[in-house]
């Protein structure tokens, strides 16, 4: 699908969406201070919060900050994971601009207004990128780097730029062409670089969590980084195609060579062979999955309720038609 692109808007709506695992110890001070910029903005605004499964205070100060008008709030039937999060922000939000913003203040509301302004200008998509990553471990940082590199390396025709977090402005033409995308393998900072459209890093410094605890862990980490290589590259499996045909190739000759000087030792070529295939159909099972996923249709979130006023889905239509967008 290949949906048009929509003009700029006449009358920009800006959707700022939270998503919220948790975050009962940080809300309050997040809520006042961006509350606070959007009161600046001078053009329209609605705050989109997401509550991904919370096990803590966190809806109930939702709900108490949904009796303003322009807020809502997702409420998820239970935890899904950031991921699917954004995409019910995607979903629901009735604005022809979305912003991202993490609930623990390490992306500083305060930036939005010179986002906006990014956008008003010109710019399709405004990316943050962190400037260092002083606050992250040193493993934490070269692992980053790594990761990186092989996502570039796998990517195909677009680049994934590097230490882009989730803070993100998203026009029109990107939104609508995301909100065409029903797939339900994953990783947004690839699937934003894979849109195109006209797009901007700013440089910012991305602060210490202000309260409460990070929720991604090593293994959530490396489980995010192999949904990213699957949900954008088939190069692996190519790979794998490849090497395969040069052992079996170099295996022939060496089972030839070693049967012409009588010397023949099969234990290496066996374990070298086994470890081999293992790795491949571990390789398989994984964009098996992913396969499985997609052809399974189950929904990426599930709804409990909305809160807030103007409580229903919008409709948005797919390809979109660039003066739907406009009349917004
Ligand atoms: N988050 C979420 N669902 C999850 C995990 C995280 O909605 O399952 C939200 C979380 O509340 C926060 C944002 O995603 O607003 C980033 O999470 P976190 O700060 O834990 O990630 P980090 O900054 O450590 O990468
Ligand atoms: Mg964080």
């Amino acid at each position: 699908m290949n949906p048009s692109r929509p003009e700029r808007p006449l009358r920009p709506l800006l959707s700022v969406v939270v998503c919220c695992y948790n975050e009962a110890k940080v809300l309050p001070l997040f809520h006042k201070r961006l509350m606070a910029v959007l009161d600046t903005l001078t053009i329209r605004h609605e705050v989109l919060y997401v509550n991904d499964g919370s096990r803590d205070e966190t809806l109930a100060l939702l709900a108490g900050y949904c009796r303003v008008p322009g807020v809502r709030c997702l409420n998820l039937s239970r935890n899904f994971g950031k991921e699917a999060a954004m995409v019910a922000g995607i979903d629901y939000a009735g604005g022809n601009g979305l912003l991202f913003i993490d609930a623990d203040l390490q992306d500083p509301p305060e930036l939005i207004p010179l986002m906006v302004h990014h956008w008003l200008t010109g710019s399709d998509i405004v990316n943050m990128q962190r400037r260092t990553r002083l606050s992250d471990t040193s493993s934490k940082r070269i692992s980053a780097h790594l990761y990186y590199k092989l996502m570039n390396f796998l990517a195909d025709k677009f680049d994934v730029p590097a230490d882009v977090s989730d803070f993100r402005l998203i026009g029109p033409a990107p939104l609508a062409a995301l909100r065409c995308m029903p797939e339900r393998t994953r990783f947004m900072k690839g699937l934003i670089s894979w849109l195109g459209f006209n797009t901007i890093e700013l440089p910012y410094d991305r602060e210490p969590r202000s309260a409460g605890l990070s929720k991604w862990g090593p293994l959530a980490l490396i489980d995010l980084g192999i949904e990213g290589v699957l949900a954008l590259s088939r190069k692996p499996l190519r790979w794998f195609s490849l090497l395969s045909l040069v052992i079996f190739i170099a295996t022939l000759v060496l089972i030839i060579y070693q049967v012409s000087v009588n010397n023949f030792s099969s234990h290496h070529v066996i374990m070298g062979i086994a470890a081999f295939i293992a790795l491949g159909i571990a390789m398989i099972g994984e964009y098996l999955g992913a396969t499985l996923s997609e052809v399974r249709q189950r929904p990426i979130y599930l709804l409990d309720r909305l809160l807030g006023e103007t409580p229903e889905r919008p409709e948005h239509t797919c390809p979109p038609h660039p003066r739907e967008q406009e009349n917004r």
